[in-house]
């Protein structure tokens, strides 16, 4: 309980009672590569659509803006089948929200709740247990593998024991970088067709699998997106973003593709108009330069590739990565590493297993800068890289 000044007590739900606001420390440094930002900001081009979009966007303010942006969820579906070369998406299959972060909180407001429960496998994304948390949702962790890969069958008898009515698989995963094979997804699809809580007729639901995808704009060559398994499978969405590849954070725009009666599902729960005409303008001008926005994914696939290498090549231990940040390691004192990057201008992240470091790609300067940091701080005294 919290008291105040007045001296009433208020009632914060016992279980927010010591949180804390979560989120990555935002220091004004020199490189910021803690969040796995893109490092590019929009062309003069883009700006200008943009501003463009907006200004229109503005006369119209004094209205609320559309409920359901069918306009908008139609451009994504384009965005999406060009991307992972899918057909049969339409503005039926997207749903969208302020970052894919609301995105999945309207997941598991629609099929989470009291008495139910979602599933990840750690190292997982560090917000998923707030939004279970928020949403009074049971939270379980499993377990990946040393080598940070996901075994299907312990994944399939997992979700048999836990009954989640969610399931969350970053993939490319975050902290660790690392993609989830197609066929994993699949025996995980297979199984989740009754591993859900029992529904009204005592009959076992399914599991809602979510794969989210918000780095899959730098998957390797090869490695296909869960978006073309979504015909065959109605409890299956995929859940995307415009904050990462597409250099577009600071508009918060998340979105997901699924069958319609889970998007259905979705547009019950959210508020009413909460995405706003701002919003959704900036979206739409934005994926009008899809060319232009994506021209800088290749090369930061390549600055990725360049710098796993790199790191490898200093004797570190690297895990190969799908997505714009590259997590190596391993350190006795990490946070003694860290900061000792930060002491010299690069901020990264300490984040994931112990030992463990997190660096986004940064503009090829940038990657410069850290690397010349990071062969310093290992070359100076003091340092604790395990032997
Ligand atoms: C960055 C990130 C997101 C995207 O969050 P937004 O709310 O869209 O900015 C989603 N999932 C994972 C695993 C991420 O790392």
């Amino acid at each position: 309980m919290t008291p105040s000044t007045t001296g009433c007590v208020l009632p914060v739900r016992p279980e927010l009672a010591d949180e804390v606001p979560y989120g990555a420390p935002q220091l004004d440094v020199p490189v910021l590569l803690n969040v796995n930002e893109n490092p590019y900001p929009p062309s003069e081009e883009v700006v200008a659509s943009i501003a463009a979009a907006v200004a229109d966007a503005a006369r119209g303010l004094n209205r609320y803006p559309d409920r359901e942006f069918r306009t908008l969820r139609t451009a994504l579906a384009a965005y999406l089948a060009r991307e992972a070369g899918v057909t049969g998406l339409d503005a039926d299959h997207l749903w969208a929200a302020n970052g894919s972060n609301e995105v999945m909180l309207h997941l598991l407001q629609a099929f989470g709740g009291p008495g139910r429960t979602a599933l990840s496998f750690a190292p997982t994304y560090s917000m998923y247990p707030e939004y279970a948390r928020d949403t009074n949702t049971g939270w379980v962790a499993g377990r990946r593998e040393e080598d940070f890969t996901l075994d299907p069958d312990a994944a399939v008898r997992l979700l048999r024991e836990v009954r989640p009515a969610v399931v969350l698989l970053p993939s490319p995963n975050n902290p660790t970088g690392t993609a989830l094979p197609l066929e994993t997804v699949r025996t995980l699809l297979a199984a989740a067709r009754t591993t859900g809580p029992d529904g009204p007729d005592g009959a076992p639901t399914a599991s809602v699998v979510v794969v989210d995808e918000a780095y899959a704009e730098f998957r390797r060559a090869g490695t296909p997106s869960a978006l073309t398994l979504l015909a065959e499978h109605p409890h299956l969405a995929v859940t995307r973003t415009m904050s990462k590849a597409f250099g577009m954070a600071g508009a918060r725009l998340g979105y997901l593709a699924a069958a319609p009666a889970l998007v259905d599902a979705l547009r019950v729960v959210r508020l009413p108009y909460h995405l706003s005409a701002v919003t959704q303008a900036v979206a739409l001008a934005a994926l009008a330069h899809t060319d232009a926005l994506m021209a800088q994914v290749a090369s930061l696939r390549e600055e990725r590739d360049g710098l796993v290498a790199w790191l490898a090549a200093q004797g570190l231990q690297v895990v190969p990565s799908d997505a714009n940040f590259v997590l190596f390691g391993t350190f006795e004192a990490r946070h003694e590493v860290w900061q000792q990057l930060l002491d010299r201008g690069v901020l990264i992240r300490e984040v994931g297993p112990p030992g463990w470091l997190r660096v986004s790609v940064g503009t090829p300067e940038e990657t410069r800068t850290f690397c010349e940091a990071l062969a310093d701080v290992l070359r100076g005294p003091g340092e604790g890289r395990e032997a």
